[in-house]
């Protein structure tokens, strides 16, 4: 099993770097790069040798992607909603409004 994959960018091997370079003279390419693989750590980057080429794929491919993920209805946290009395730096009260999240799952 390899160890790499390809990177995923459509445009990876159209990018002007000297670690994309292959081939003898007279024939060079530019080639896309290798991403290498680690089992216990699966993100963005095992997949994309940089933040560009992720977006060029999911600029590219953003319409399919969201056909296998639609989202029809909107999502929502349960939250309270406190505002707190505080002074700042000089003793001046002020009102700080905080958002918690509440857990109705845990009781
Ligand atoms: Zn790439």
């Amino acid at each position: 099993m390899s160890d790499f994959v390809w990177c995923h960018g459509p445009r990876c091997h159209t990018s002007h770097t000297q670690d994309r370079i292959r081939g003898v003279k007279g024939s060079k390419v530019l080639r896309t790069k290798k991403v290498k693989q680690y089992s216990n750590h699966i993100n963005m980057y095992s997949y994309f040798c940089s933040q560009g080429c992720y977006n060029d794929f999911a600029n590219t491919y953003v319409s399919e992607v969201i056909a296998l993920h639609p989202r029809t209805e909107a999502l929502e946290t349960p939250i309270d909603v406190v505002k707190e009395q505080a002074t700042d730096y000089f003793g001046h009260p002020y009102t700080n409004t905080k958002i918690i999240t509440v857990d109705n799952n845990g009781g």
